[in-house]
Protein backbone atom coordinates (compact mmCIF):
# COMPACT_ATOMS: atom_id res chain seq x y z
CA UNK A 1 0.00 0.00 0.00
CA UNK A 2 1.69 3.12 -1.41
CA UNK A 3 0.71 5.45 1.70
CA UNK A 4 1.53 3.41 4.19
CA UNK A 5 4.04 4.26 6.99
CA UNK A 6 4.34 1.24 9.02
CA UNK A 7 7.99 1.42 9.37
CA UNK A 8 8.69 5.33 9.29
CA UNK A 9 8.49 6.74 12.64
CA UNK A 10 5.49 7.52 13.97
CA UNK A 11 6.33 11.18 15.07
CA UNK A 12 7.81 12.13 11.13
CA UNK A 13 5.34 15.17 9.82
CA UNK A 14 5.70 17.13 6.81
CA UNK A 15 5.43 20.68 7.30
CA UNK A 16 1.74 22.53 5.68
CA UNK A 17 2.66 23.73 2.40
CA UNK A 18 2.57 27.56 3.80
CA UNK A 19 6.06 26.15 6.20
CA UNK A 20 7.97 25.31 3.66
CA UNK A 21 11.01 27.82 4.03
CA UNK A 22 12.86 29.60 1.47
CA UNK A 23 16.63 28.94 0.57
CA UNK A 24 18.49 31.80 -0.90
CA UNK A 25 20.37 30.64 -4.44
CA UNK A 26 20.51 33.54 -6.82
CA UNK A 27 18.50 36.57 -8.11
CA UNK A 28 15.53 35.40 -10.35
CA UNK A 29 16.28 37.80 -13.29
CA UNK A 30 16.47 35.70 -16.14
CA UNK A 31 13.35 33.47 -15.06
CA UNK A 32 10.95 36.60 -14.20
CA UNK A 33 11.77 37.83 -18.18
CA UNK A 34 11.36 34.47 -19.67
CA UNK A 35 7.83 34.18 -17.52
CA UNK A 36 7.00 36.84 -18.15
CA UNK A 37 6.30 36.10 -21.54
CA UNK A 38 4.11 32.72 -21.04
CA UNK A 39 0.52 33.07 -19.81
CA UNK A 40 -0.54 30.85 -17.11
CA UNK A 41 -2.88 28.03 -19.18
CA UNK A 42 -3.72 25.14 -16.63
CA UNK A 43 -7.01 26.07 -15.59
CA UNK A 44 -9.43 26.76 -18.08
CA UNK A 45 -12.13 29.86 -16.38
CA UNK A 46 -15.86 29.25 -16.51
CA UNK A 47 -15.84 33.20 -16.82
CA UNK A 48 -13.60 35.71 -16.64
CA UNK A 49 -12.69 37.83 -13.53
CA UNK A 50 -10.98 40.16 -14.67
CA UNK A 51 -10.72 42.37 -18.12
CA UNK A 52 -7.81 41.75 -20.59
CA UNK A 53 -6.19 44.75 -20.25
CA UNK A 54 -6.04 44.49 -16.70
CA UNK A 55 -5.05 41.40 -16.81
CA UNK A 56 -1.87 42.46 -18.63
CA UNK A 57 -1.03 45.29 -16.06
CA UNK A 58 -2.01 43.51 -13.08
CA UNK A 59 0.60 40.62 -14.68
CA UNK A 60 3.46 43.15 -14.77
CA UNK A 61 2.40 44.19 -10.88
CA UNK A 62 2.91 40.56 -9.80
CA UNK A 63 5.97 40.11 -11.74
CA UNK A 64 7.66 43.28 -10.50
CA UNK A 65 6.66 42.31 -6.90
CA UNK A 66 8.50 39.08 -7.21
CA UNK A 67 11.57 40.16 -8.48
CA UNK A 68 11.75 42.33 -5.45
CA UNK A 69 10.43 39.47 -3.04
CA UNK A 70 13.31 37.24 -4.76
CA UNK A 71 15.67 40.07 -4.28
CA UNK A 72 14.77 40.38 -0.46
CA UNK A 73 14.67 36.86 0.31
CA UNK A 74 15.92 34.68 -2.98
CA UNK A 75 14.49 32.24 -4.57
CA UNK A 76 12.23 29.49 -2.80
CA UNK A 77 13.55 25.23 -3.69
CA UNK A 78 10.58 23.37 -4.09
CA UNK A 79 10.89 20.41 -1.44
CA UNK A 80 8.96 17.44 -1.03
CA UNK A 81 7.77 15.81 2.40
CA UNK A 82 5.76 12.85 2.41
CA UNK A 83 2.91 11.43 -0.49
CA UNK A 84 0.15 13.43 -1.85
CA UNK A 85 -2.28 11.09 0.42
CA UNK A 86 -0.55 12.76 3.29
CA UNK A 87 -0.60 16.39 1.91
CA UNK A 88 -4.12 15.98 1.28
CA UNK A 89 -4.84 14.74 4.83
CA UNK A 90 -2.19 17.85 5.93
CA UNK A 91 -4.17 19.74 4.15
CA UNK A 92 -7.41 19.03 5.55
CA UNK A 93 -6.29 19.67 9.26
CA UNK A 94 -4.88 23.09 8.29
CA UNK A 95 -8.24 24.33 7.22
CA UNK A 96 -9.62 26.88 9.84
CA UNK A 97 -6.61 26.51 12.31
CA UNK A 98 -2.65 27.60 12.26
CA UNK A 99 -0.02 25.55 10.74
CA UNK A 100 1.23 24.79 14.35
CA UNK A 101 -1.73 23.10 15.66
CA UNK A 102 -2.26 21.45 11.76
CA UNK A 103 0.64 20.17 11.90
CA UNK A 104 0.64 18.51 15.59
CA UNK A 105 -2.69 17.16 14.97
CA UNK A 106 -1.19 15.04 11.66
CA UNK A 107 1.97 14.11 13.97
CA UNK A 108 -0.74 12.56 16.52
CA UNK A 109 -2.60 10.76 13.73
CA UNK A 110 -0.17 9.52 12.34
CA UNK A 111 1.75 8.48 15.70
CA UNK A 112 -1.52 6.96 16.60
CA UNK A 113 -2.48 4.72 13.81
CA UNK A 114 -0.02 2.12 12.08
CA UNK A 115 -0.88 3.31 8.35
CA UNK A 116 -3.80 5.32 6.24
CA UNK A 117 -5.95 1.86 6.69
CA UNK A 118 -5.90 1.34 9.79
CA UNK A 119 -7.02 5.16 10.00
CA UNK A 120 -10.07 4.29 7.88
CA UNK A 121 -11.18 1.27 9.54
CA UNK A 122 -11.17 2.98 13.35
CA UNK A 123 -14.17 4.59 15.25
CA UNK A 124 -14.22 7.89 13.94
CA UNK A 125 -14.13 8.89 17.34
CA UNK A 126 -11.10 7.56 17.77
CA UNK A 127 -9.63 9.80 14.94
CA UNK A 128 -11.14 12.55 16.20
CA UNK A 129 -9.42 12.25 19.36
CA UNK A 130 -5.64 11.30 18.15
CA UNK A 131 -6.48 15.15 15.91
CA UNK A 132 -8.21 17.08 18.10
CA UNK A 133 -5.41 19.69 18.55
CA UNK A 134 -6.07 20.60 14.70
CA UNK A 135 -9.89 21.67 15.32
CA UNK A 136 -13.11 21.01 14.09
CA UNK A 137 -12.00 17.32 15.14
CA UNK A 138 -15.54 15.72 14.29
CA UNK A 139 -15.65 17.14 10.77
CA UNK A 140 -12.18 16.26 9.72
CA UNK A 141 -11.88 12.88 11.10
CA UNK A 142 -14.85 11.78 8.91
CA UNK A 143 -13.66 13.45 5.89
CA UNK A 144 -10.50 12.52 6.34
CA UNK A 145 -12.05 8.55 6.68
CA UNK A 146 -14.34 9.32 3.65
CA UNK A 147 -11.79 10.03 1.54
CA UNK A 148 -9.95 7.04 2.25
CA UNK A 149 -12.90 4.67 2.03
CA UNK A 150 -13.48 6.65 -1.41
CA UNK A 151 -9.95 5.67 -2.30
CA UNK A 152 -9.79 2.23 -1.32
CA UNK A 153 -13.63 1.57 -2.94
CA UNK A 154 -12.46 3.05 -6.02
CA UNK A 155 -8.74 2.64 -6.52
CA UNK A 156 -7.87 -0.37 -4.11
CA UNK A 157 -5.61 1.34 -2.41
CA UNK A 158 -5.22 4.26 -0.58
CA UNK A 159 -2.68 6.20 -3.15
CA UNK A 160 -3.01 9.48 -4.71
CA UNK A 161 -0.09 8.76 -6.48
CA UNK A 162 -2.38 8.19 -10.15
CA UNK A 163 -2.66 11.58 -10.28
CA UNK A 164 0.87 12.25 -11.37
CA UNK A 165 0.11 10.77 -14.72
CA UNK A 166 -3.15 12.77 -15.33
CA UNK A 167 -3.50 16.60 -16.64
CA UNK A 168 -3.26 18.78 -14.75
CA UNK A 169 -7.13 20.39 -15.05
CA UNK A 170 -8.36 16.36 -14.84
CA UNK A 171 -6.20 15.74 -11.47
CA UNK A 172 -7.43 18.95 -10.33
CA UNK A 173 -10.79 17.75 -11.12
CA UNK A 174 -10.55 14.73 -9.82
CA UNK A 175 -9.76 16.09 -6.10
CA UNK A 176 -12.19 18.78 -6.28
CA UNK A 177 -14.85 16.06 -6.67
CA UNK A 178 -14.11 15.04 -3.48
CA UNK A 179 -16.08 16.29 -0.45
CA UNK A 180 -14.40 18.56 1.69
CA UNK A 181 -11.98 19.50 -1.09
CA UNK A 182 -11.59 23.25 -2.46
CA UNK A 183 -9.54 25.19 -4.53
CA UNK A 184 -6.56 25.91 -2.07
CA UNK A 185 -6.20 21.89 -0.95
CA UNK A 186 -6.16 20.65 -4.47
CA UNK A 187 -3.75 22.92 -5.80
CA UNK A 188 -1.54 22.51 -2.57
CA UNK A 189 -1.89 18.90 -3.44
CA UNK A 190 -0.85 19.30 -7.03
CA UNK A 191 1.74 21.91 -6.48
CA UNK A 192 4.20 20.39 -3.85
CA UNK A 193 3.54 16.75 -4.51
CA UNK A 194 3.84 16.40 -8.03
CA UNK A 195 5.11 20.06 -8.82
CA UNK A 196 2.05 20.95 -11.13
CA UNK A 197 1.67 24.88 -11.77
CA UNK A 198 -1.56 24.93 -9.92
CA UNK A 199 -1.89 28.18 -7.57
CA UNK A 200 -2.56 27.54 -4.31
CA UNK A 201 -4.31 31.32 -2.57
CA UNK A 202 -3.71 31.22 1.04
CA UNK A 203 -5.07 34.07 3.94
CA UNK A 204 -1.65 35.65 3.44
CA UNK A 205 -1.95 35.69 -0.65
CA UNK A 206 -5.52 36.77 -0.72
CA UNK A 207 -4.39 39.25 1.17
CA UNK A 208 -1.08 40.99 -0.18
CA UNK A 209 -3.10 40.65 -3.62
CA UNK A 210 -5.52 42.41 -2.39
CA UNK A 211 -3.75 45.12 -1.38
CA UNK A 212 -1.05 45.49 -4.42
CA UNK A 213 -4.23 46.13 -6.45
CA UNK A 214 -3.21 42.80 -8.47
CA UNK A 215 -6.24 41.47 -7.99
CA UNK A 216 -9.98 43.67 -6.63
CA UNK A 217 -10.58 44.51 -3.06
CA UNK A 218 -13.55 42.46 -2.90
CA UNK A 219 -12.70 39.38 -4.56
CA UNK A 220 -13.27 35.92 -2.68
CA UNK A 221 -10.02 33.66 -1.98
CA UNK A 222 -12.16 31.11 -4.03
CA UNK A 223 -12.46 33.86 -7.33
CA UNK A 224 -8.87 34.63 -6.32
CA UNK A 225 -7.54 31.38 -7.48
CA UNK A 226 -9.14 31.86 -11.14
CA UNK A 227 -7.57 35.06 -11.44
CA UNK A 228 -4.29 34.41 -9.95
CA UNK A 229 -3.96 31.28 -11.91
CA UNK A 230 -4.42 33.28 -14.98
CA UNK A 231 -1.61 35.98 -13.96
CA UNK A 232 1.09 33.79 -12.29
CA UNK A 233 3.50 32.45 -15.09
CA UNK A 234 3.71 28.09 -14.71
CA UNK A 235 7.44 28.24 -13.42
CA UNK A 236 6.56 30.92 -11.13
CA UNK A 237 3.58 28.99 -10.05
CA UNK A 238 5.75 27.59 -6.59
CA UNK A 239 8.63 30.34 -5.74
CA UNK A 240 5.47 32.93 -6.26
CA UNK A 241 3.14 31.14 -3.73
CA UNK A 242 5.62 31.24 -0.89
CA UNK A 243 7.47 34.29 -1.22
CA UNK A 244 4.06 36.40 -1.17
CA UNK A 245 3.30 33.80 2.07
CA UNK A 246 6.29 34.51 3.49
CA UNK A 247 5.66 38.51 2.64
CA UNK A 248 2.47 38.35 4.29
CA UNK A 249 3.70 36.78 7.70
CA UNK A 250 7.16 39.11 7.81
CA UNK A 251 5.91 42.45 6.72
CA UNK A 252 2.33 42.74 5.40
CA UNK A 253 0.40 41.44 8.23
CA UNK A 254 -3.60 41.24 8.68
CA UNK A 255 -3.19 44.42 11.09
CA UNK A 256 -1.25 46.93 11.23
CA UNK A 257 1.34 46.02 7.82
CA UNK A 258 4.94 47.42 7.78
CA UNK A 259 4.16 49.70 4.99
CA UNK A 260 6.68 51.97 5.53
CA UNK A 261 9.90 49.18 5.67
CA UNK A 262 7.97 47.27 2.90
CA UNK A 263 9.99 46.82 -0.77
CA UNK A 264 6.75 46.55 -2.31
CA UNK A 265 5.80 49.88 -1.26
CA UNK A 266 5.94 51.62 -4.20
CA UNK A 267 4.16 49.12 -6.00
CA UNK A 268 1.16 48.97 -3.87
CA UNK A 269 -1.41 51.53 -3.45
CA UNK A 270 -2.30 50.30 0.17
CA UNK A 271 0.85 51.17 1.02
CA UNK A 272 0.59 54.47 -0.51
CA UNK A 273 -2.56 55.42 1.03
CA UNK A 274 -1.74 54.07 4.73
CA UNK A 275 1.85 56.12 4.74
CA UNK A 276 0.39 59.08 2.96
S1 LIG B 1 3.23 48.42 1.16
FE1 LIG B 1 2.07 47.79 2.96
S2 LIG B 1 0.10 47.02 2.21
FE2 LIG B 1 1.53 47.10 0.45
S3 LIG B 1 2.41 45.04 0.35
FE3 LIG B 1 3.80 46.30 1.58
S4 LIG B 1 3.14 45.95 3.70
FE4 LIG B 1 1.48 45.26 2.36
Amino acid sequence: MADAHKAKPAARAIKPASKRVARVIKPATSLVSTASKRVARVIKPAKSLVSTSSKNENRVQLLKAYRRLVKLYGIPLRRRDGTALDELILTILSQNTNDRNSSEGFRRLKAAFPDWAAVEKAPWQEVAAALRVAGLANIKSRRIQSILRRLRETRGEHTLEFLRKMETAAARDYLLAIPGVGPKTAACVLLFSFGMPVFPVDTHIHRVTRRLGIIPEKMSAEEAHEALQKLVPPDLTYPLHILLIRHGRDTCHAQRPSCPQCVLLSLCPTGKRLTA
